[in-house]
């Protein structure tokens, strides 16, 4: 008696939603912290978010462990970025069963400035781009969760009124500066090229060590421009920048590629380290 009990509450349970969990909140996986953050501000308190790179790690060339290979294969809507985690691209082929969305062919991608052929993929760095991404999240989650539909809608609206917002503010910050040429140690800040900055990266990936003929070609460049800073960032050692800042009498700062989140960067959110870059900015480059 008491068995069957059970077992009919367990199926009513199982009957009650479609959506594949027993909290009846829609599962998402996100490859990365970016695209983890819009599912969570367009999902709100509906969806219980996986972020598959865990909190200080580098995303490019992340493994994954069964626990995420798991999180992919229940998730109702997995958010990835092809071809920048190849590894969260295999396994979303061998292991989802939800839907998935490549923020890559939403969000537009360009072309690295000094690799033509080589996709920049980098894209939210331009806020713009991520409030696309943003959309598209909503249509999939309205469709995983239809009545609630409207709801990640209108969430979606909210955030892309906040990053249209921090674009203008971006493309105000930056109209009226004393130099545009900034140094930083991956080539990670690409899109920011529409504000009107030319960036020269130090090395191409983050732990790629730059070459002597880099470095001179550098030294020649921040002499010329009068280039007052060398930028580092959060989740790669700051050795490069600081060596290279040091040899020349200049300063070192940190401009965050907003890849993921550290333990030092913990309380913040893409909209807060987007606008402390900001600020890193203006005051390299002289900006009014
Ligand atoms: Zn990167």
């Amino acid at each position: 008696m008491r068995i069957v009990l059970v077992l009919g509450l367990l199926l009513a349970t199982t009957a009650c939603g479609s959506l594949g969990n027993d909290t009846g909140r829609v599962r998402v996986a996100a490859g990365f912290y970016p695209l983890a953050w819009a599912a969570e501000r367009v999902g709100g308190q509906r969806v219980e978010v996986t972020n598959l790179t865990q909190p200080g790690a580098e995303p490019h060339d992340l493994e994954l462990t069964i626990k995420e290979t798991v999180a992919i294969a229940e998730a109702d809507v997995v958010v990835h970025e092809k071809g920048f985690q190849p590894a969260v691209d295999d396994s979303v082929r061998q292991n989802a069963e939800g839907a998935t969305l490549d923020a890559a062919a939403v969000a537009g991608l360009e072309p690295y400035a000094d690799q033509p052929d080589e996709a920049d993929p980098h894209f939210w760095q331009d806020p713009v781009r991520l409030a696309r991404v943003g959309d598209a999240l909503a249509q999939e989650l309205g469709q995983a969760d239809p009545r609630h539909a409207r709801a990640y809608a209108a969430n979606a609206r909210a955030l892309r009124r906040d990053l249209v917002a921090l674009d203008r503010d971006y493309r105000r910050g930056l109209a009226d500066c004393v130099r545009d040429t900034i140094v930083a140690t991956h080539d990670a800040f690409g899109y920011l090229q529409k504000y009107g900055l030319v960036i020269e990266p130090i090395s191409l990936s983050p732990d790629a060590e730059p070459t002597p003929a880099d470095l001179g070609r550098l030294q020649d460049l921040i002499r010329a421009d009068g280039i007052t800073t060398v930028f580092s960032e959060t989740l790669v050692s700051p050795k490069t920048a600081e060596t290279l800042a040091g040899d020349l009498g200049i300063r070192t700062a940190v401009l965050d590629p907003v890849e993921g989140l550290s333990d030092r960067t913990a309380g913040e959110d893409y909209l807060s380290l987007m606008r402390t870059n900001l600020q890193a900015l203006e005051k390299a480059n002289g900006c009014r």
